[in-house]
């Protein structure tokens, strides 16, 4: 083992669908290609989006892919407590700020600073931001090479949504450097959050892991395979093709013999030939 620790960190809003399944595969084989560890995190903070029983027909899915993961599940559910000494912290470095503005009135632009300087008396506090500053947040990504954005396109950034709960920017690097995550493999459609995660991993005190975010799959309109919209859970009958195509996705051109192979013996040949720099490159979704 080295001391690389990657992880698959899925939201249970249903079951895991084709586009999941590549992300998983991907973030499983950079890590045990280098012989590290691999984590699974179920990111379940937010209730209203969540569907019953789908953290465990995700755990179950894995498991029938054979993408099986070292140490126990941590659910955020459970890890408030963790997430409000955070939070103390960037309140105790002034780093926060109590925001009244409805998502009406921002009209989904950056965060224009309305409250930044203390807010309207007359109206209550809904969520807490953090305040970003100024200048260019930068990092140089495995897949997709140099990502910059300017933190004015960014916007000082929700840390507690208006219903009380825990923004997923927040969670997510407490996590990750709670669970000491050398590199996190995901999805492009995250690229550019990767930007407000790096500024938390700063001024939290916390190492900023290497990133690689891979292309995700699209359906026949161009839109991201997602949970919410209802895309088809991958079957659970047919692992070995659903880690062939997952592969031929990343690029890794399995060997066609591998079609009627075990999940295992995929795997096998995939963790010794897994390579990278194979899989293509591919701008953000819109
Ligand atoms: N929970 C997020 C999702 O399912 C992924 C978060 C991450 O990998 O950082 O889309």
């Amino acid at each position: 083992m080295t001391n690389y620790i990657g992880r698959f960190a899925p939201s249970p809003s249903g079951p895991l669908h084709f586009g999941s399944a590549v992300a998983a595969l991907a973030s499983y084989l950079q890590a045990r290609s280098q012989s590290g560890r691999w984590i699974v995190r179920i990111e379940d903070i937010d209730p209203p989006r969540e569907q019953p029983g789908a953290s465990d027909a995700i755990l179950n899915t894995l498991t029938t892919l054979g993408l099986l993961w070292d140490a126990e599940v941590t659910y955020q559910s459970q890890r408030s407590r963790t997430y409000d000494d955070a939070l103390e912290r960037l309140h105790a470095a002034r780093l926060t700020f109590a925001c009244c503005c409805t998502r009406k009135e921002l009209a989904g632009g950056p965060y224009p600073g309305t409250c930044r300087d203390g807010h309207d008396a007359a109206k209550s506090a809904r969520t807490l931001r953090v305040r970003i500053g100024h200048g260019e947040i930068a990092f140089d990504d495995l897949i997709q090479g140099r990502v910059s954005l300017n933190r004015q396109s960014i916007g000082d950034f929700v840390l507690r949504r208006a219903d009380g709960l825990y923004a997923y920017h927040l969670a997510v690097v407490v996590d990750d450097a709670a669970s000491g995550v050398t590199e996190v493999v995901r999805g492009v459609d995250l690229v550019e959050s990767t930007t407000q995660q790096i500024f938390l991993q700063n001024v939290l005190g916390y190492p900023t892991p290497r990133y690689a975010h891979v292309p995700i799959v699209l359906d026949e309109f161009g839109a991201k395979l997602s949970k919410q919209t209802f895309a088809a859970p991958i079957d659970a009958m047919r692992p070995s093709s659903v880690l062939f195509n997952a592969l031929t996705f990343l690029g890794q051109n399995p060997l066609v013999e591998l079609v009627d192979a075990s999940p295992e013996e995929i795997l096998d040949w995939a963790v010794r030939n897994w390579q990278i720099r194979l899989v293509a490159k591919q701008s953000k979704a819109s």
